[in-house]
C-alpha cells in the first residue's frame, strides 16, 4: 500500500456487525464474555478498545513501525517512554526542546535519579561529548519549535546507536506525510496527535510507534498499568483526521512557502525562520529527509519589542491567536509569552528567541486571504 491508501485504509475494516464502512465509537467500558475467560479478545476498556486498535494498526502502518500504542495526550506518550528508563539513567536531547517535553524531563524525573542533558543537535561533537555509560536514551525533535532548526536524523541515529542508546524521534511537527524517522534508523517514534495527525483543533490524543514488538509490549504494559488511554471517541476523531492528512499538509506546506517569502521581503521583518529557504542552515537535511518544508513559519520583528509583537498579533483576522499549531485554521503566536514564557529572558535571547519572535501555523485557507490578513497586521508594527 502507498502512503494514501493507508492514510485512508491501513488497519480499518468494515463493522463486522453492521458492515459501517466508518470504525464505530466502542463506548463502553466492558466485553461480555460467553464463559469465564471466553471472549473475543476484550475484557476491560482500559486494556482493549477496537477504535484504539484501528488507530493503532492505522499509525503504525503510517510510520513504518511494528505496532503502535496510544495515549491520552503526547505527554503521557513521552510518559510512557520515560518509564523504560531506570534510577541513574540519563537521556540526551536537544536544546531547542517542545517546553512540555523538557518539562516532563527536568520537573517529571530528575526526582527518580533520570538526568536529562540538552545540547544543540545540529553538533555532532556536542552530542558525542554529552553521552556517558549511564545514558539510555537520545530524544530527537525536528524540526523544532519555535526557531525551526533542523536536526540530522539518520546521523543522530547512528551515533544513539554505536553508544547502544534507544533513538526516540518527536515526529509531531513533520507528521509521517513529511518525514518518517524508523526508515531513517529511529527505534520509536512520539506523537502528538493533537496536531497535524488529528488536524481539526478537535481533540488531544499521544502516541508511540515502535519498530519492534519488544518495546511495544513494554508500553503496552504501561498503557495497562498506568492507564493514561484516550477515549473512543478521541480515537474516532484522530482516525477520521488522519484520512485528509496527506491534502492537508499538502496545501499547509504550499500556503507556507508563499507566506514566508512574503515575510523575508517585508520592510518590518528582520528574520525569517523556514527550512525552505536555501540560506537556513538545516536546508540540505531537510531536503534529504523531509518532503516538503512543513507549514510553521517563525519571524521577528526589526523593531524588537514585545509590544511591537503585540500590535501585529492583535491586527490579525483569520490567524488565531492560540497556543497548539497543526490544524486546518490558522494560529499565530507569541513564544515568549505563551509556549517559552517560563524560560528566563537572558536564555531566551541566547538562543535566538527574541521578544518579537512571532509563530505560525499555517493552515489550509485560501492563501490570498492569508496574506491579506498579515499585510494589515503587520501595517500596525512600527
Ligand atoms: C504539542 C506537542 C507535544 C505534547 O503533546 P500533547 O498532545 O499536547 O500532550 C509534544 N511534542 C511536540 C513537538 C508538540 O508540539
Amino acid at each position: 500500500m502507498k502512503f494514501a491508501t493507508k492514510l485512508i485504509h491501513a488497519g480499518v475494516e468494515p463493522d463486522v456487525a453492521s458492515g459501517a464502512i466508518m470504525t464505530p465509537i466502542y463506548q463502553t467500558s466492558t466485553y461480555v464474555q460467553e464463559a469465564p475467560g471466553v471472549h473475543k479478545g476484550y475484557e476491560y476498556a482500559r486494556t482493549q478498545n477496537p477504535t484504539r486498535t484501528a488507530l493503532e494498526k492505522n499509525l503504525a502502518a503510517l510510520e513504518n513501525g511494528k505496532d503502535a500504542i496510544c495515549f491520552g495526550s503526547g505527554l503521557a506518550a513521552m510518559d510512557a517512554i520515560l518509564k523504560m528508563l531506570n534510577p541513574g539513567d540519563e537521556i540526551v536531547s536537544t536544546n531547542d526542546l517542545y517546553g512540555g517535553s523538557y518539562r516532563l524531563m527536568v520537573k517529571g524525573y530528575e526526582k527518580y535519579g533520570i538526568k536529562a542533558h540538552f545540547v544543540d543537535m545540529t553538533d555532532e561533537e556536542a552530542v558525542r561529548n554529552a553521552i556517558n555509560s549511564n545514558t539510555k536514551l537520545m530524544w530527537i525533535e525536528t524540526p523544532t519549535n519555535p526557531l525551526l532548526r533542523i536536526v540530522d536524523i539518520s546521523a543522530m541515529c547512528t551515533i544513539a546507536h554505536e553508544f547502544g542508546l534507544l533513538a526516540v524521534v518527536d515526529n509531531t511537527f513533520a507528521s509521517p506525510y513529511l518525514q518518517k524517522p524508523i526508515d531513517l534508523g529511529a527505534d520509536m517514534v512520539l506523537h502528538s496527535a493533537t496536531k497535524y495527525l488529528g488536524g481539526h483543533s478537535d481533540t488531544v490524543l499521544g502516541a508511540v510507534v515502535t519498530s519492534t514488538e519488544e518495546q511495544a509490549d513494554e508500553l503496552r504494559y504501561v498503557q495497562n498499568a498506568a492507564g493514561a488511554v484516550p477515549g473512543p471517541m478521541d480515537c474516532f476523531l484522530v482516525l477520521r483526521g488522519i484520512k485528509t492528512l496527506h491534502v492537508r499538509v499538502r496545501q499547509a506546506c504550499k500556503n507556507a512557502k508563499d507566506i514566508a517569502r512574503f515575510l523575508k521581503e517585508h520592510s518590518a521583518v528582520d528574520n525569517v525562520y523556514y527550512p525552505g529557504f536555501e540560506d537556513h542552515p538545516g536546508h540540505k537535511i531537510a531536503k534529504k529527509q523531509m518532503k516538503k518544508f512543513g507549514a510553521m513559519v517563525s519571524f521577528d520583528l526589526k523593531n524588537d519589542t514585545i509590544e511591537n509583537a503585540n500590535a501585529v498579533l492583535s491586527g490579525t483576522k483569520f490567524f488565531s491567536l492560540a497556543e497548539s499549531l497543526g490544524g486546518v485554521e490558522s494560529l499565530i503566536g507569541h513564544p515568549a509569552s505563551m509556549t517559552h514564557g517560563a524560560i528566563p529572558r537572558e536564555q531566551r535571547l541566547k538562543v535566538g528567541l527574541t521578544d518579537s519572535l512571532i509563530r505560525l501555523s499555517i493552515g489550509i485557507e485560501d492563501y490570498e486571504d492569508l496574506l491579506s490578513d498579515l499585510e494589515v497586521a503587520l501595517s500596525k508594527a512600527k
